[in-house]
């Protein structure tokens, strides 16, 4: 032991307070457990200072910016509209603040201690604290690891000055004149589109045969179209391969369906992933499962090999996503309180800010195929969308499948404006158990953009009001 290190006793140790932890913390506070987390940087984690709500907030300002200047047909006309980009950040860090001293509020409310530091494990009920120059020791009763995850360095393109994570793409002071994006996943092309909105000439690298793999081909079809219109070149099955750092840029050198290609640009931006935060936790000392990949092997309640340590979020398995982390810091919490608490996955709703935006949320058709399910769909056009038309964004659809048998809902996707809000009504429909019928029977606020899982269920039960058959 360190001369001075102090051991202080808790019910629960959260380590992290991203949305998995300070969840968890929270819920466990009030449950009645004394409950302290260790945070080694911001309160809110990745999601609220260089994630979800920093990104959301960019692409809602790009959004804005493009949209002034294609209002003529409305009839409105907007001259010398301009960005000061140092105002946009200030602007989103002004959300990140208010947000993260939220955390620090709701903390306070619920008597949970902040430890800042970094934690590392020295046995099953005890960490050390590193902060500065200070260790101190906390025994805990029940841990909650949520130290979230990192982006994933390509060797041959280091991060430095002129190649970024999405961490220092979302704090450039100045709009770089060229960027080129590798990696055609969510956080590239909302980052993609972000900058090419506000005039940078994007280029972006995906390995696979589409942008946005995962998603039905149908969905990202639309997206590529308003890239594409946005200046954007796609280059899908390829390889960035390597760089070469000049005066003022970058060549990158990619090998594009075969053929070797050269792009200059005055960033790189990489985003081909995330690696968890589990290495420097000192947990396979303490004999706790992993996979070969650094996830940490969890029940459905959260509980790792080390009954009384739980992990969720980005370092257990599932899709790296900030309300799937929450959901599991509120079961642990639970479990950790005996609550027979358990997750069940089939309704994560998946979504990416883009233009058109695009969500799904429980099986799409191949899946449904491939489970051998038989079922019906519903596929509805946001242009016979009264609401849609009217905030001049008819393109997209909604697309509903039902087992057959039963009519009961098992997914929907969703690609048009709104699709990340519209998106929830199906995930409850899942959740309860609903049908078809339930959503076409449920009375639909008129005009409104959600009336099109109404129509989308009329649909696929052969009676649509307002297409054909
Ligand atoms: C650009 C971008 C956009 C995104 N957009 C979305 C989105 O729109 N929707 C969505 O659902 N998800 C989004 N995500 C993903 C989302 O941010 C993550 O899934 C989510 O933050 C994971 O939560 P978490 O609690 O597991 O971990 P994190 O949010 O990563 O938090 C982990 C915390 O643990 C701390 N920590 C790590 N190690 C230690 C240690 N040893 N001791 C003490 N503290 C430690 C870290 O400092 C951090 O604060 C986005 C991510 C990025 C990068």
């Amino acid at each position: 032991m360190v001369v001075g290190e102090f051991t202080t006793e808790v019910d629960v140790l959260v380590i992290g307070a991203g949305p998995g932890g300070y969840v968890a913390a929270i819920r466990a506070a009030q449950l009645g457990k004394t409950v302290a987390v260790v945070e080694k940087a911001e309160l809110g984690g990745v999601c609220l200072n260089v994630g979800c709500i920093p990104s959301k907030a960019m692409i809602h300002a790009a959004h804005t910016y493009e949209h002034t200047q294609h209002t003529e047909s409305m009839g409105i006309t907007m001259e010398n509209v301009k960005v000061d980009f140092a105002k946009v950040q200030e602007w989103k860090s002004g959300i990140v603040k208010q947000l993260t001293g939220g955390v620090g509020s709701l903390f306070k409310g619920h008597k949970i201690q902040v430890i800042p530091g970094e934690a590392l494990f020295v046995s099953e009920n005890e960490v050390r604290v590193f902060h500065g120059y200070d260790v101190n020791r906390y025994r805990f009763q029940h841990c909650i690891i949520a130290t979230g995850s990192r982006p994933i360095e390509l060797p041959a393109f280091p991060f430095g000055k002129r190649v970024m994570s999405s961490t220092e793409a979302l704090s450039l002071t100045e709009l770089p004149k060229s960027l080129v994006v590798i990696g055609g996943g969510y956080i590239g092309i909302e980052l993609g589109t972000v900058f090419a909105k506000f005039g940078t000439k994007v280029t972006i690298l995906e390995g696979s045969d589409q942008i946005l793999p995962g998603f039905e081909p149908d969905m990202p079809r639309l997206v590529e179209r308003k890239l594409k219109k946005l200046d954007v070149t796609i280059h899908t099955k390829a390889l960035a391969q390597g760089m070469e750092e000049t005066e003022n840029g970058v060549i990158v050198t990619a090998e594009v369906k075969g053929e070797q290609q050269k792009i200059e640009a005055e960033y790189v931006l990489v985003t081909v992933g995330r690696r968890p935060n589990t290495d420097e936790l000192g947990i396979r000392d303490i004999g706790m499962n992993m996979t070969d990949r650094g996830l940490i092997v969890v029940d459905k309640q959260g509980r790792t090999s080390i009954p009384n340590v739980y992990a969720i979020g980005d370092i257990v398995a599932g899709p790296a996503l900030a309300h799937k982390a929450s959901y599991e810091g509120k079961v642990a919490a639970e479990a950790i309180a005996g609550h027979p608490a358990e997750v069940d996955y089939k309704a994560i709703p998946a979504v990416v800010f883009c233009d058109p935006e695009i969500a799904s949320v429980g099986i799409n058709e191949k899946e449904a195929k491939e489970k051998g399910i038989d079922y019906i769909v519903g596929r509805f056009p946001f242009a016979a969308n009264g609401r849609a038309l009217s905030v001049n964004a008819g393109e997209g659809y909604v697309k509903l499948i039902a087992e057959k048998e039963t009519n009961l809902v098992l997914g929907a996707q969703i690609v048009g404006p709104e699709a990340s809000n519209i998106i929830a009504e199906i995930g409850l429909a899942i959740e309860m158990g609903a049908t078809l019928e339930d959503i076409e029977l449920t009375i639909h606020a008129h005009p409104t953009l959600g009336e099109v899982t109404m129509e989308a269920a009329e649909l696929a039960l052969g009676r649509p009001i307002h297409v054909m058959k």
